[in-house]
């Protein structure tokens, strides 16, 4: 098999996911072979560091041996079993593991398939909950942030606020209650990431005062909008929003499919607050990048909220074909062996630390409004403009020539727009980790060039940047 063949052969067969397909017209595919570590590979032995875990889901590199090892022995006992009615050993244990590292509170485990299909059963618990333990139907509206991204499906997307995404399908979606982001790039003069956050909560505040009545509950990305440019904010908004859904009677949805397992600095983001949230939503992270599988994690209560005779047509009736899937719960408890015998999360700190030193000199570039951290997720805001942080148009994709440009240097980064950014498998090392930052540098300064130098806008068309 050669790169060329099989991309020749995915052209004419695959619909690729977030893309606009023509821009493969001049834009090579990249066909990997395999993947090791932080390495991906493709036929022709071209290596690329996966700096941004592949959509973020993989933490421990490609083929894991212990992931691998673990997922071996389970194909050979069972692949998977109706979930309804039936149960295996896999998920007990993951389900009993997840809840005794999840916030406290939490006590109720509830599986998908997705991190979009997670979304949605939360939403529908949510709701459902009001309707079961006070018979009231109309808590059906949802609260969320500015900015946010909690998936593509219908409802996923009706509580995100990314207009990319979104705008498109307007009509086919009910309208959330949008209130401010609490994001720190959007602090004003003078104001410390918690004096924007306490201002984010202020509004949060005026609006459930006003529609507490018919909101079931406020949805959030826990110090993180990652799909929103890897925007971050101060944990005070997660205190501030768990009281003010308190005084409401409003749930909380903390949506950490993303910054779930590690990525914040510690296991979950609401540790930081700490908050415990009403719906916990894990998915990415959770089989260690090795399969689709996705959780709820919820509390005693609204858990207690569906159970009553069958009679009473109370029960949360709601699965997936795929729902506590054997192998993707044996990758997940491997991936949770890993944290544990390896104290990842500890080992992680002087990572963080390395990254955050060696994206110090980012700050000055000409073209850089922000260097932002948390935990292993360290992104670049690029802007035309320093002083006034005026973005660059996003017709002029500067960020794709970005990608371009690392590929030749044989690093996979995917730039949200203007923003660079790093969230990289938690096995990459110290001098990979450097590379990396070199990469980026070269291609930041090439992609701020003007006119850029690669991209469709160019009228000659393709560079031959990749061979
Ligand atoms: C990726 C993501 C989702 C959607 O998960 P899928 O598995 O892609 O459906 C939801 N919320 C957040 C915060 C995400 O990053």
């Amino acid at each position: 098999m050669h790169n060329a063949e099989l991309i020749r052969r995915d052209l004419a067969a695959v619909w690729h996911p977030c893309t606009q397909m023509k821009d493969h017209e001049w834009l090579p595919l990249l066909p990997i072979a395999r993947g090791e570590g932080v390495w991906l590979e493709d036929f022709d032995g071209k290596r690329y560091l996966d700096a941004i875990s592949s959509w973020w889901v993989n933490l421990f590199g490609h083929a894991n041996p212990r992931i691998s090892a673990a997922m071996k022995d389970q194909l050979d006992r069972l692949e998977h079993v109706i979930m309804a009615g039936c149960t295996h050993e896999p998920i007990v244990e993951l389900s009993e593991r997840l809840l005794a590292l999840a916030p406290p509170g939490l006590a109720r485990a509830f599986y998908c398939d997705n991190g979009s299909s997670a979304i949605e059963a939360a939403l529908k618990m949510s709701f459902h909950y009001w309707l079961n333990s006070t018979g009231r139907a109309d808590k059906c509206r949802f609260v969320t942030l500015a900015n946010s991204y909690h998936g593509e499906t219908l409802g996923a997307l009706a509580v995100g606020d990314v207009a990319l995404f979104k705008t498109t399908y307007a009509p086919l979606i009910s309208e959330a209650i949008t209130v401010p982001s609490p994001d720190a790039y959007l602090a004003q003069p003078g104001e410390t990431p918690a004096d924007c956050a306490r201002r984010a909560a202020a509004a949060l505040e005026a609006t459930l005062q006003q529609h507490a009545g018919e909101v079931a509950a406020l949805i959030i990305e826990p110090l993180v909008q990652c799909a929103g440019g890897m925007r971050m904010y101060d944990p005070e908004y997660l205190r501030l929003a768990r009281a003010a859904c308190d005084r409401h009677g409003v749930h909380l949805i903390a949506d950490e499919i993303a910054v779930g397992f590690g990525r914040s600095g510690t296991l979950f983001a609401c540790e930081q607050g700490p908050i415990t949230p009403d719906f916990l939503c894990l998915s990415k992270g959770l089989t260690g990048g090795y399969l689709p599988m996705s959780v709820v994690l919820t509390t005693a209560p609204i858990y207690q909220a569906f159970y009553d005779d069958y009679t009473k047509l109370s029960a949360f009736l709601h699965s997936h074909s795929y729902t506590g899937n054997a192998l993707a719960a044996r990758a997940a408890l491997a991936t949770l062996d890993i944290f544990e015998q390896d104290e990842v999360i500890e080992r992680n700190r002087a990572l963080t630390a390395h990254m955050a030193r060696i994206c110090e000199p980012f700050r000055a570039h000409a073209h850089v409004a922000e260097v932002r951290q948390r935990g292993m997720i360290l992104a670049i805001e690029l802007v035309r403009d320093k002083a006034t942080r005026e973005p660059y148009p996003w017709q002029e994709r500067r960020g794709l020539t970005v990608y371009q440009h690392a590929l030749d240097r044989g690093a996979l980064l995917r730039p949200l727009g203007n923003v660079v950014y790093f969230m990289p498998p938690y096995v990459i090392t110290p001098a990979e980790l450097d590379r990396l930052a070199e990469i980026a540098w070269e291609c930041i300064e090439l992609a701020t060039l003007d006119p850029v130098p690669f991209g469709d806008i160019n009228s000659d068309g393709p560079s031959g940047w990749l061979a």
